[in-house]
């Protein structure tokens, strides 16, 4: 059975842990960088983007985690976990800076703190249910990311190779499609490399 890690050092871990089990595979919380030798995918959590980025570092997890994604194991951000893993955030320095997005914190205006919505996400191919609070926005791409999602015009969700960024949380609705998907990225992906590694060992 596949193996996907959430990152618990802050933010909504046990939604995440729920819905990854709905969908059939086996959820571990991470608490330390040794850990994502077990596992086929990460979920970084929504919650604060400053202080997940402070207990990366502090617990060391910033080389492990690059490692981690130049195997092409599969990274969900989602949330504050966009803002962890994007190359560039507006007006500081980045986290992880994995993904060729420029992202903009709060972006959403007072009024519109936190909604709910449904919107299309590409791939799934269906409406999906989202939570929005105190999101950030994709403002820029990089040529190699697809947008898979975007509500009023602007990017709330993308994917480049085998990581996916998402400005909502998935886990606070009963909705599975976004695990399901993620889920989905990492099979495709868990089976490209082990078609590699037969290829260099049949080389
Ligand atoms: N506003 C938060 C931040 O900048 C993200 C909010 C969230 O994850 N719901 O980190």
């Amino acid at each position: 059975m596949l193996k996907v890690g959430v990152l618990a050092l802050q933010g909504a871990v046990a939604e995440h842990i729920s819905l990854i089990e709905q969908v059939g595979a086996t959820a571990i919380q991470i608490k330390r960088k040794e850990q994502l030798a077990d596992i086929d995918g990460l979920i970084i959590p929504g919650g604060e983007s400053t202080t997940i980025g402070k207990l990366l570092r502090r617990f060391d997890f910033i080389e492990a985690i690059t490692q981690f994604s130049d195997q092409k194991k599969p990274i969900l951000g989602t949330c504050a976990g966009m803002i962890v893993l994007a190359k560039s955030v507006e007006g500081q320095e980045p986290h992880l800076g994995l993904m060729d997005i420029h992202v903009v914190r709060n972006a959403y205006g007072r009024q519109q703190e936190s909604f709910e919505t449904s919107l299309y996400l590409k791939g799934l191919e269906r409406q999906l249910q989202a939570v929005f609070i105190r999101a950030p926005l994709i403002d820029s791409i990089g040529e190699n990311v697809e947008v898979i999602a975007e509500h009023e015009g602007r990017i709330v969700a993308a994917k480049q190779e085998h990581l996916l960024a998402v400005s909502f949380h998935p886990e606070l609705t009963d909705d599975t499609g976004l695990h399901q998907y993620f889920v989905n990225m990492i099979k495709q992906y868990s089976k490209e490399t082990h078609h590699t590694k037969a290829l260099s060992i049949t080389n």
